[in-house]
């Protein structure tokens, strides 16, 4: 049994990762503000006596220091996400992605020094390749972001100085860590509020209003579930060779975001139509897209056995049915 601290764990993800990690038999710490996350998606392990549940804030540097004391590894998922999100609260993106990730790598660097290592795993995201042309995106591309004046490139650059400091950890002083770039991630107990377009558009499909498509919704992006992302994860931190390296997680199957509109209604109620509204209108008049968002996943299979077991009409029938309030 191994003690693991899952920062954002109540969170999509967090929670879906933290819910497995009691399954296989760990001891789970949670740490989570409550600010995009909540208790609720908790509520199916509430009171397992292996977890341990604290709402606070991994900027708070008495907290984490607790926190990493007597772990064996830390699942870093605490972050500010959604494109909405992050173009109305820049300020809150950068300042949450950035030092609450440097605190934990002081503090496991401490524990690293002592004779106590603990692994790493870092949640980094598709957004650090920006707006990179390339048709698939393997680990080492460059990172192409925007101008500074388009506040959407902040999330990727946040992360990526989160992955530089990561990555300098582990040369430097071998602190052991994974990187894991999450593509778009879909799935039960994710909100549309900040902007994400899966369950915005289940949302809207369920109440008979129209889809809303950004631009021409000829933009292309990867749908993975969440389920397979987490077992990913787990399988990447019980590899040896993932440490020290970056990992594009995800699908590698492209939709066109029209596409996925059409597979909504039709899944849901095929009199609902699409309304198109502008860039400008959804977020705002300097608003940037990235227009195509293909991982190329050859490095996570070459390092562990992936294969997931969700493919986009079983994801959708997930999220239609978690909609529907079906289990
Ligand atoms: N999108 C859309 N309608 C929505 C929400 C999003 O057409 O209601 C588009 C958005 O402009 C982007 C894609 O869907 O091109 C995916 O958006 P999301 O915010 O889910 O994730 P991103 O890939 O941008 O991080």
């Amino acid at each position: 049994m191994k003690h693991c601290l899952v920062t954002g764990g109540a969170g999509f993800i967090g929670s879906h990762l933290a819910e497995e990690l009691l399954a296989r038999g760990h001891q789970v710490s949670v740490i989570d503000n409550e600010s995009t996350g909540s208790p609720d998606n908790l509520a199916a392990v509430k009171d397992h006596p292996r977890l341990h549940y604290t709402k606070g804030s991994v900027a708070d540097p008495g907290l984490v220091r607790r926190a990493v004391e007597d772990v064996d590894e830390v699942y870093h998922l605490a972050a500010a996400v959604g494109v909405r999100l992050i173009a109305d609260a820049p300020i809150h993106t950068i300042e949450t992605n950035i030092y609450p990730t440097e605190l934990i790598l002081k503090e496991l660097g401490r524990r690293h020094e002592a004779g106590r290592p603990v692994k790493l795993f870092l949640a980094s995201t598709s957004e650090v390749y920006g707006k990179n042309p390339k048709a698939r995106w393997n680990e080492d591309d460059d990172l192409v972001f925007g101008s500074t004046t388009r506040a959407r490139w902040s999330y990727g650059a946040s992360k990526a100085i989160d992955e530089f400091l990561a990555l300098a950890y582990w040369r430097e002083r071998r602190l052991p860590v994974v990187i894991g770039r999450f593509f778009n991630v879909v799935g039960p107990r994710q909100t549309a509020a900040y902007g994400m377009v899966l369950p915005g558009f289940v949302d809207a499909a369920l109440a008979g209003q129209p889809l809303t498509v950004h631009d021409d919704g000829q933009q292309v992006r990867c749908f993975g579930y969440v389920t397979d992302t987490v077992r990913a994860v787990l399988a990447l931190m019980d590899e040896p060779e993932a440490v020290g390296r970056v990992f594009n997680i995800g699908s590698d199957e492209p939709i066109r975001i029209l596409d996925l509109a059409r597979r909504v209604i039709a899944a849901v109620d095929p009199s609902v139509g699409v309304e198109f509204i502008s860039y400008a209108e959804a977020y705002s008049a300097d608003f940037e897209d990235c227009r195509h968002r293909v991982p190329n996943l050859d490095r996570l299979r070459a390092t562990i056995d992936y294969r997931p077991e969700h493919d986009l009409d079983a994801i959708l029938r997930r999220v239609i049915d978690w909609k529907r309030g079906k289990p």
